[in-house]
């Protein structure tokens, strides 16, 4: 699947009894630098509560799987900010999304 846009995720801590960190995208956009703008002020308007996000980062993300994600998910194998760190992306996981 072709990313072509970015999307701001959210980490949230593990909550009740399923103990799973579920998170979620927010504020889609194609354009990296507002995305890395809108995470930094997420950032700010989280960091005055006393409930906090385990992680805001900027995840790469196409706009149809934007779209099609569920609210809060707790699959790893949603996009994660590792590649715009220049971080190679793990082996399995990637064959489990491009298959062929
Ligand atoms: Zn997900």
């Amino acid at each position: 699947m072709e990313c072509d846009g970015f999307a701001v995720r959210l980490d949230w801590p593990a909550v009740g009894r399923s103990g799973t960190v579920r998170h979620e995208f927010t504020q889609f956009t194609t354009s990296l630098r507002r995305a890395a703008r809108r995470a930094e002020s997420t950032r700010r308007f989280w960091s005055a509560g006393p409930l906090r996000p385990l992680a805001v980062t900027v995840v790469p993300i196409a706009r149809v799987a934007y779209r099609a994600h569920v609210g809060e998910c707790a699959s790893a194998r949603c996009p994660t900010t590792a590649p715009l760190l220049g971080m190679s992306a793990d082996a399995d996981s990637q064959a489990a999304q491009h298959p062929g």
